[in-house]
């Protein structure tokens, strides 16, 4: 019983205090990076995904480390350090879809020399396929256009295809080019 309390109690006041601080500790517990990206703050659970949409697989060779479930203030969270590398506008866009309270700190020289929260864009343009096999975009050349708009009641995003009106919420991983 009190090991459960404890878990269940971990955003006091001092982790409250200190994790907004840029560069915390507590914050980026992982080992310092000289050069790359540290995504934070990512919806707990989706860091894999992140590393999905970053293209993980085949060609893939910058050093990852990944933090799942990491206490913070604002809940669980996860974390993702990519050595080596900056993302592109479009792979923060596609991040934005899945973790949209994610934010994304350029580091150079073991410091952090930008630190952004992601933010969704109201159109995603080529990065997401549409979940209509009709859709002229599946058939076409044509690149996929979606408006974005948040909806509390399903707690995502609702993506609507500017094409054949199709409606996407759920399970945007799968479709995310
Ligand atoms: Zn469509």
């Amino acid at each position: 019983m009190s090991a459960l309390q404890t878990e269940g109690t971990s955003t006091d006041k001092t982790d409250k205090k200190r994790s907004d601080k840029l560069g915390d500790k507590n914050d980026l517990r992982i080992k310092a990076i000289e050069n790359g990206t540290v995504i934070d703050h990512i919806t707990a659970g989706q860091a894999l995904n992140v590393i999905s949409i970053l293209g993980g697989g085949e060609n893939f060779t910058n050093t990852v480390s990944i933090v799942m479930n990491a206490g913070s203030s604002r809940g669980d969270k996860d974390v993702v350090k990519i050595e080596g590398r900056e993302l592109t506008e479009k792979e923060v866009n596609a991040i934005s879809l899945i973790s949209p309270k994610a934010t994304v700190n350029i580091i150079r020289d073991f410091e952090v020399i930008e630190k952004r929260k992601i933010q969704t864009p109201d159109y995603v343009c080529g990065i997401v396929r549409c979940i209509n096999p009709n859709c002229i975009t599946n058939s076409e050349p044509i690149e996929s256009k979606f408006a974005v708009a948040a909806d509390e009641k399903v707690k995502s995003l609702v993506l609507r295809c500017v094409f054949c009106e199709s409606v996407m919420t759920e399970e945007l991983i799968q479709f995310i080019e």
